[in-house]
Order: structure tokens, then C-alpha cells, then sequence
């Protein structure tokens, strides 16, 4: 006969019998979570729409991208990934989003352009035509970090007509080029006679005031790039980039010829304490450029002729800027006059700044001659 077992005993059973119940059960509902999991799990994080242009190339490129902490911590965004949407803890949104650099080549260039100034241009169609811009005439890429921070100085004064069709070739040519850029117009207040090198020297320094601009590029506001390979960036040697003008014949007019538009970077400038502030009139502050560079040691460098192509908007003469007599001897004394004439004693004073979505238009008094 069997003998009976001891009552704790059974009790014991019983109750390894009841947790084991329990254990399987609780194990089924983590189970249950677990496998129909959905976005409202992820009640501390930020579902970012993927359509929204920053996180959509987040997403492409999610391979090589990381999220910054303004602690300088860094999370891999693979791991913020779900289901094909972005998914960022709110404390993460609000860190930087580190993209990768834009390529070398931006894919969205056409090559040469029709240039034409026979329609008349309105600013508010130009506007409309720009709608990423932010106010001052300033732009960057959103799914890639721009190769260069970009200041265009263009001298100014009475030529608003040629600043419309600057603006509307210019704004659409540099956002292919991929560029993080701003532009400024630099006005000469008053009547007294033009100086372009001196409006350059200004912007150079306003420009900085307002961002950590690593490249510069004077332009004259009358000149359009035919070909928009021909990139507005700054490189290893100062750049000269309208080589091949239809004014000239679409050539040099000769070997030296340093007008129109060039790029110099912020280091290359300095170098040749900028450019000179006593040339009054039209003629021979390029050439005076041209000889400070040479005398620094630095090379131009130069697109091809073909890619180099622009257009000058036919014009009269302005008034109060007539050909310079004293260029010629000004030029031949660069060597000496650029240790004490340059961005290094420049005098001025601001009278208007004016922000349009377009550019940033700033009023100067430079004096007189
Ligand atoms: C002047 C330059 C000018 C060039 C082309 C030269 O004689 O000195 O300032 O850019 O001609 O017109």
C-alpha cells in the first residue's frame, strides 16, 4: 500500500504549480508586446516624417549618419531607425543632425546656359522663383554640408536693372552648385566719384561680421556665368573666373586681366592686405590686385575658356566713374603702396543695412578722393 504523502508536501506542489502558470502567462504577454510592437511604444520619441527633406536624406544615407548631443556625444541614426522612418528621442532632435559633406561635383549642374536680358525681370518674380532663400540673400544645402561658406561682394550704385538679372541667374546657378552662400551689394553713398576696390574691401569686412565666410567672391554686377560648371568657390590659388567674356570676344583681353569676377578664400586675401582703397574712377584697381598677388607668391588659376564664358549687360558709362588718370602710375607702385593701403586701414562708415530676401544691401560712406 502506497503511503500517503506528508500534507506541506502537497502544498509545496501546489504552489510551484501556480508560479510556474504564472511565469508562462506573464511570459506570453511580454511575448504578445514584443512581436506587435507599434510607433505608440515609443511614447518618449519624435516620429519624424520622412518626407520633411532634412530626414529624408537622413534616412537615404542613414549608412554613415550620426546624431550629435550638443555634449559632443554621438548616437548612430541606424539605431533611431524604425520602420523606414526616422524615429528621434526628443533630447536628440534638438542636438544637430551631422550630414555628410557635399560631393566635390554637385550632381544637379547642367552645363552651359541661355543668357538673355531682353525680358524685363521683376524682384518679386525672382522672389517667388527662390523659395528657399533666407532673408539677406542667403542659402544652403538641406541634405548635405556645403563644401564652402560663400560671400559674393557686389559693388553698386544706379544699376538696379542689372542687379534684377544678377539675382535671377545667380541665386538659381549658386543653389546648384551646392553652395552654403550669402550675397552682398555694397553701395556707394552720395555723388562723389565710384571706387570699386574700396565697396570690396567693405563687404569683405561686413560679410564677416555677420558669418564665418570662408570664401569670397567680387563680382561685378553686370557679369553672368554662361555655364554653371564654372563654380563660385574658392581653391588652393586665387581664381579668376570671368576668362572668357563675349565683351572681349570670349577671350582674355590679356594674359594679366584680373576684372569682372574672381575668388579668393579668406587666408589669400589676407596675404595681399586686401585690395587698394585709392582708386578713384574706372581702371586699374584689378590690375593692382593682380600685381599683389603675384608679389605674395600666389598663382592665378583659371576654368577653360569654354566653361569660363559670361555675358556683360551692354551699359553707358556711369557718371562719376570715368577713367582713372592715375591708374598707370598707381600700378606701377603696388610692391610698396599694399604694406599701408589695403583692408588693414580701411575707413568707413555704414548707412544703411537692408535686408531683402534677395541680398543684403549695405549703404557706405567710403569718403572721397
Ligand atoms: C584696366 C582694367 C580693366 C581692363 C579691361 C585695363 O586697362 O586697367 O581695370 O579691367 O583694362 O577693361
Amino acid at each position: 500500500m502506497q503511503e500517503s504523502l506528508p500534507l506541506n508536501v502537497g502544498f509545496f506542489t501546489k504552489s510551484c504549480v501556480v508560479l510556474v502558470c504564472l511565469g508562462g502567462v506573464h511570459l506570453i504577454v511580454a511575448l504578445f508586446f514584443y512581436l506587435t510592437e507599434s510607433p505608440t511604444k515609443f511614447t518618449n520619441y519624435r516620429k519624424i516624417q520622412s518626407d520633411s527633406n532634412i530626414f529624408a536624406s537622413l534616412t537615404q544615407r542613414a549608412a554613415a549618419l550620426v546624431i550629435q548631443y550638443d555634449n559632443g556625444t554621438e548616437i548612430d541614426i541606424n539605431k533611431l531607425i524604425y520602420n523606414g522612418s526616422v524615429i528621434i528621442k526628443d533630447d536628440v532632435a534638438e542636438g544637430t543632425a551631422v550630414l555628410q559633406s557635399c560631393p566635390e561635383t554637385s550632381p544637379l549642374l547642367v552645363g552651359p546656359l541661355r543668357v538673355e536680358f531682353s525680358e524685363p525681370i521683376s524682384l518679386d518674380m525672382v522672389r517667388k522663383d527662390n523659395p528657399h532663400l533666407v532673408m539677406g540673400g542667403r542659402y544652403k544645402p538641406s541634405n548635405c554640408v556645403a563644401l564652402q561658406k560663400v560671400a559674393i561682394i557686389i559693388p553698386f550704385r544706379n544699376r538696379d536693372e542689372h542687379l534684377k538679372y544678377w539675382l535671377y541667374y545667380l541665386h538659381h546657378i549658386l543653389q546648384r552648385q551646392q553652395l552654403d552662400y550669402g550675397v552682398y551689394v555694397i553701395q556707394q553713398d552720395g555723388e562723389e566719384t565710384f571706387n570699386r576696390a574700396k565697396l570690396l574691401n567693405v563687404g569683405y569686412v561686413e560679410a564677416l561680421k555677420e558669418y564665418d565666410y570662408d570664401c569670397f567672391i567680387f563680382s561685378d554686377v553686370d557679369i553672368i556665368p554662361m555655364d554653371d560648371r564654372n563654380t563660385y568657390m574658392c581653391s588652393s590659388q586665387p581664381r579668376h573666373l570671368s576668362v572668357s567674356m563675349d565683351k572681349f570676344g570670349f577671350k582674355l583681353p590679356y594674359k594679366q586681366y584680373f576684372g569682372g569676377v574672381s575668388a579668393m578664400s579668406k587666408q589669400q586675401f589676407q596675404k595681399i592686405n586686401g585690395f587698394p582703397n585709392n582708386y578713384w574712377g574706372w581702371g586699374g584697381e584689378d590690375d593692382d590686385i593682380f600685381n599683389r598677388l603675384v608679389f605674395r607668391g600666389m598663382k592665378i588659376s583659371r576654368p577653360s575658356g569654354d566653361i569660363g564664358k559670361c555675358r556683360m549687360i551692354r551699359h553707358s558709362r556711369d557718371k562719376k566713374n570715368e577713367p582713372n588718370p592715375q591708374r598707370f602710375k598707381r600700378i606701377a607702385h603696388t610692391r610698396q603702396t599694399m604694406k599701408t593701403d589695403g583692408v588693414k586701414s580701411l575707413s568707413y562708415k555704414v548707412v544703411v543695412l537692408q535686408k531683402d530676401l534677395l541680398y543684403t544691401k549695405i549703404t557706405v560712406d567710403i569718403g572721397k578722393p
